[in-house]
């Protein structure tokens, strides 16, 4: 563990991970955005990992918005529809709350008790292993005394939050 910037790493994953996904679709694109906390606290964290999860989080989540874009020119409601991903930070009590909140296709009731799971994935093969979100649990929880949760609605979007404690 090393002390870390939690806004540094949270921005330049969002930009990684922007200029990856561009490189790899082109036919798909959505409003990326980081409302970084200026009051931040440095915190001893594995730079690494954490920065891992975020990856994985912000991919997911423009996957998300993608299916839903999807689903939406079958519907016909693709005018109106305006993908974004933004990644937040703040500082409450004593606790780094990062957020990753996505207005993609969401998670069913039946689907959000098992994402956390090794394995599970609703992608074709090839698209996902999932082990991205059970990897993201053990290194918040395991690697930094954190917690994670996630909320969601299937036609609305996805939030996950992740509460790393100070000090
Ligand atoms: P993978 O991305 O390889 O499928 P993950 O562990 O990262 O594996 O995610 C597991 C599953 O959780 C995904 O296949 C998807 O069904 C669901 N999921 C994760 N993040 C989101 C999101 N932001 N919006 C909708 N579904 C999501
Ligand atoms: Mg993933």
């Amino acid at each position: 563990k090393e002390p870390t910037d939690i806004n540094a790493l949270a921005d330049e994953f969002l930009r990684l991970s922007y200029h990856g996904l561009r490189a790899k679709d082109k036919t798909f694109n959505a409003d990326f955005k980081a409302e970084l906390d200026p009051n931040l606290p440095m915190i001893d964290a594995v730079p690494q990992d954490l920065g891992r999860v975020f990856l994985n989080l912000i991919n997911n989540a423009f996957y998300a918005c993608n299916e839903r874009a999807k689903n939406n020119t079958q519907t016909q409601a693709a005018e109106s529809y305006k993908p974004n991903v933004t990644i937040s930070t703040q500082n409450i009590n004593g606790t780094i709350v990062v957020t990753v909140k996505d207005n993609g296709s969401g998670i069913s009731e039946e689907n959000i008790e098992k994402i956390f799971q090794p394995f599970f994935t609703t992608k074709p093969t090839g698209k996902g292993t999932g082990l991205g979100l059970s990897l993201a649990y053990d290194i918040v929880t395991k690697g930094h005394g954190g917690n994670m949760e996630v909320e969601s609605m299937v036609g609305v979007g996805t939030t996950f939050i992740i509460k790393l404690p100070i000090s």
